[in-house]
């Protein structure tokens, strides 16, 4: 009968299944989690009707998910903020009173420019994960604070700065794998959210092709639930599997030495002497140029000579009596150790000693017996031509679980350690380089923030943060305190290249180092979900001080929702949405780029705003107008730009450089360098809102050899000169550090520090027990907590989604049924979790695919009552719960010094460190904090 129905309906002529869903279409850029997907928007009488890929767009060629599909809910969201809010009760109590824009403006030029008069540095500038941190950056370096970052501490520096420091590129934004030729794709704990659609895409061409995918994560959800192979491993030991395949494949001589010897700094001699200020550093002649012994010769040579023949093992005496040896000798020294074979590390990962084994005979079976060639001439750095490109057709992918480990820097460069051995970087079938990448380490783009680089009233010289080279480069005082809020570039987390904004909070509360007046927020829920330690952050944030003040005096909060951050503000300044605004995906910043070419991309307003919010980036260019910011005032005081879409177009970083890289030129015909163009964003918009140029053939790999590639990236400013960029194995900068706490060079860390530095600061990847764990009784907190990302949810912004809500409005802990078993647990059974730190009540299901030893939840899915415009009584404030409550900032208070539960090289929050136990607890949620109170305007939604 129904299925007649259905016929019948089916059949009916007047049925128009493609009939336009609105009057008019605009196309834009998703911004429902941090992907950056063309898309098409169908409005109706000026309102939002549905949402489609472009097809046109070279980051999702038409796909959508169910986040991008939903932004029409985010956009009308019962949370949204509607006018700006001036507090007039107690913090965190949600009483404000409305302000007109005038007023909300003077009153922060008023706080700001009190302290940029005095000390800028009493300004704490952190931004969530906003696309618009080129002209964040700009901003804070205008103003002339250091005290400047984004989220990407507590998200993925390890990751990134691993990459950057060894291969000059890194996982996700800036290299993927060669989606088309790869056979083998070994994925580590990847979050589902981050590169949702382009990995997809990118999936699903390996399934068809038939390509192997195999998947290391302790948890088997998403891309691990279609992979041919899981591989269940034990939380943070990621590390030690990858040195037991580095193992394998060395003790059977399956690795690339010519790849090694031509594209890596293999040869390389490392000066061997102990106890002197030059031991592990590489050995230069007197003009500073590295050095190799030269075989053929049987001398020493420049190490970057293209006719020498260099040696790789052995320890050679120089003509000058120093002694040095080849970095491959060094590496094939450490990781041939028996402590890295596989039945050595088999139980400690959780990982049968023969898979191990498997593993690594198929990556040397799949590079060295199905290797690639693209029939493709190029020529390399030194002039050579070759008559085809060569590949290994294995590539690897991580994300986080990888760099949420406090180990998770040198896993990552593990990883990249064993993608080089297996010459496949950048090859046919490997992992290639997103456009503009790749760019050397050196000349580095350093951190400003040294005392001689700060003034009142005074921009800083260059962007507040960068990449250390050694502890020259550290932003400490002569007796090595901070000079930042955060504690970025300092001792206790040198390599921070994106700051660390999971400790601002409570360096800021404690006055440590020294006490800040403002701290200034945009798009970062710091009192929920991105903050470790969420009972303690939200007390600090409403601690007073022995005067009566709060101890942070001044905090102003720009979002576009009622989060739950926004009670904790002084001073709120409403966004709007991501369809209401224009916005840039900046070459200056972090860019679409592809393998095949560079990328950017733009916002524009397709709805104009029905409430009296504004841009949060135009508000920043008027405040930096009205505090007479070089950047954004004129000589005479007047403001520099209208808008952010007139900075967009005019703004130059340097010359003929500026935020977007296509139709430059008064006539539009340059790409990367040419004078700004008033047509620029209109071309953008009539080209489907993105712009990307597609490198020639000769072009598209080994980029970092390859003459063609760094000539033309030297021409679009990407990269300074056009030089071979080595791949590091051995990153010396490591080894400066290390020196440094063995008491060597002018700047030397604390004697509290030494031993830390000169213990994890290894110039060849290490492992070591995260340090969390390290610290706390095993056997009473004998399981490994992490959360895993649901792919329909990007952090805490899908769960207002009335659509999204309805795949996930709570969470659950999920616990593998025999460990259930074991503890007299069954299913949706009620428990504490319970951590060194703290402990949070929630409901458990039973699950197979998870490691034993693990228990996990979905992210940032739990809510506090009445934030979001949820029903104090929403599934996600009743039944959901987060994790963060179980989590601190520090490792256990017994240790005899207070210390950061984070990765001593980069300060990157060790989220996935945490270790717990279950006990059986009641039902209810009684111990969650009291509800918020929503101000006026924000419609509370329905429970469900
Ligand atoms: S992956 Fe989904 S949510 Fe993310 S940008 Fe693309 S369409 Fe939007």
């Amino acid at each position: 009968m129904l299925r007649a129905q259905r016929r019948k309906r089916l059949s009916r002529p007047e049925a128009a299944a493609s009939e336009p869903p609105g009057d008019t279409r605009a196309q834009t850029t998703c911004y429902m989690c941090a992907c950056r997907c063309g898309i098409n928007v169908h409005l109706s009488n000026g309102r939002i009707r549905y949402i489609e890929g472009n097809r046109d767009h070279p980051v999702n060629r038409g796909v959508l998910c169910a986040k991008g599909s939903a932004g029409i809910m985010q956009h009308y969201s019962p949370a949204r903020l509607r006018k700006p809010l001036l507090r007039v009760g107690e913090r965190g109590k949600s009483e404000f009173r409305e302000i007109e824009w005038a007023e909300a403006l003077g009153l922060a030029a008023q706080w700001l420019g009190a302290i940029r008069g005095s000390d800028p540095r009493k300004l704490a500038f952190f931004t969530g994960r906003d696309q618009s941190q080129a002209l964040t950056s700009w901003w804070a370096q205008q103003f002339g604070t250091p005290n400047y970052a984004a989220h990407g501490g507590f998200c993925s520096v390890n990751m990134a700065a691993a990459g950057l420091y060894s291969v000059a590129g890194s996982f996700w934004e800036f290299g993927e794998p060669d989606w088309e030729h790869s056979r083998y794709l070994l994925l580590f704990g990847v979050a589902e959210d981050h590169d949702s659609n382009p990995i997809k895409i990118g999936l699903n061409k390996l399934r068809q092709r038939g390509a192997k995918i195999v998947s290391v994560n302790p948890v088997r959800t998403g891309y691990t639930a279609i992979a041919d192979e899981w591989v269940g491993i034990r939380p943070g030991t990621d590390g030690l599997l990858v040195f037991a395949l580095i193992h394998e494949l060395l003790r059977l001589e399956h690795v690339d030495l010519d790849f090694l010897v031509r594209y890596t700094n293999a040869p390389w001699l490392v000066l061997r002497h102990p106890g002197g200020g030059d031991d592990g550093l590489f050995a230069r002649d007197g003009e500073g140029r590295v050095l190799a012994w030269d075989r053929r010769a049987n001398r020493e040579a420049d190490a970057q000579l293209a006719g020498i023949v260099p040696q790789l093992v052995d320890e050679v005496t120089l003509a000058d009596g120093r002694r040095a040896v080849p970095v491959f000798q060094l590496l094939a020294e450490r990781y041939l150790d028996p402590q890295y074979a596989p039945e050595a590390v088999a139980e400690r990962c959780g990982i049968a000693t023969e898979t191990i084994r498997g593993i690594a005979r198929e990556l040397a079976r799949v590079a060295f017996e199905e290797q690639i060639t693209i029939e493709q001439p190029w020529t390399d750095w030194a002039g050579r031509r070759h008559e085809c490109m060569v590949g290994r057709p294995v590539s690897m992918h991580a994300m986080r679980g990888i760099s949420a480990h406090s180990n998770g820097f040198h896993t990552c460069r593990a990883i990249h350690l064993l993608q080089m051995l297996l010459g496949a970087i950048d090859t046919p079938g490997s992992w290639r380089y997103k456009s503009p990448y790749p760019k050397p380490m050196t000349p580095a783009m350093k951190p400003a923030g040294h005392a001689h680089q700060v003034a009142p009233g005074e921009a800083m010289p260059a962007p507040p943060l960068g990449y250390p080279l050694g502890p020259e480069d550290l932003l400490v005082e002569a007796d090595g305190t901070p000079r930042r809020i955060d504690k970025a570039f300092s001792w206790e987390a040198p390599l921070a290249a994106h700051g660390l904004m999971h400790q601002v909070i409570r360096n800021a509360w404690k006055g440590d180092p020294y006490p800040i007046d403002t701290l200034f927020l945009y798009m970062a829920n710091m009192s929920w979900n991105s903050a470790m330690n969420t009972a303690g952050t939200i007390a600090m944030l409403t601690d007073r001080g022995a005067d009566g003040g709060y101890r942070i005096p001044h905090i102003i909060y720009s979002d576009a929702y009622f989060s739950e951050m926004v009670a904790y503000a002084d001073l709120v300044l409403p966004d709007t949405t991501y369809l209401e605004r224009w916005d840039c995906i900046s070459l200056l910043d972090r860019p679409i780029g592809s393998p095949e070419g560079p990328a950017d991309a733009i916002r524009q307003p397709v709805v104009k705003p029905d409430r009296d919010v504004r841009p949060f980036q135009d508000v920043l260019i008027e405040l930096g107008a009205r505090l007479g910011l070089p950047g954004f005032a004129t000589s005479e005081g007047k403001p520099r730009y209208r808008d952010y879409a007139d900075y967009i177009a005019r703004h130059e970083r340097k010359p003929g450089v500026g935020p977007l890289a296509g139709w430059r030129g008064e006539a539009g015909d340059k790409i990367a360098v040419g004078a700004a163009n008033p047509a620029q964003l209109a071309r953008y918009v009539e080209n489907g809102c993105f712009w990307q140029h597609h490198l020639p053939p000769e072009q598209r790999y080994f980029k970092h050899a390859n003459r063609d590639y760094l000539e033309s990236a030297a021409q679009m400013g990407f990269i300074d000169r056009p030089r071979q960029i080595v791949l590091q194995l051995y990153v010396e900068t490591l080894q400066k550090f290390r020196l440094a706490a063995e008491g060597h060079g002018p700047v030397q860390p604390p004697e509290r520090e030494r031993e830390r530095i000169a213990r994890h600061f290894d110039p060849l990847p290490i492992w070591y027990t995260p340090l969390e764990e390290a610290a706390i009784d095993a056997a009473a907190f004998p399981l490994h907590a992490v959360t895993q990302r649901p792919m329909p949810m990007y952090h805490s912004w899908g769960s207002q989604n009335a659509w999204l809500r309805q795949i996930y409005s709570r969470n659950y802990l999920y616990v593998h049924r025999h460990t259930a078993a074991a503890l007299g647990l069954g299913d949706e059974d009620w428990v504490f979790v319970v951590s060194h730190h703290g402990r949070v009540r929630c409901q458990i299901r039973l699950v197979d695919g998870v490691n034993p030893g693990t228990v996990w939840t979905w992210n940032a899915i739990g809510k506090r009552a009445g934030a979001w415009g949820l029903a104090p009584d929403a599934p996600e404030a009743r039944r959901g719960f987060l994790l963060n409550t179980a989590i601190s900032e520090l490792l256990p208070a017994h240790l005899p010094e207070e210390r950061l539960n984070a990765d001593p090289i980069t300060g990157q929050a060790a989220w996935y460190d945490l270790r717990v136990r279950l006990e059986r607890a009641d039902a209810g949620n009684e111990d969650a904090l009291e509800p918020l109170s929503p101000p006026r305007g924000v419609i509370v939604g329905s429970g469900r």
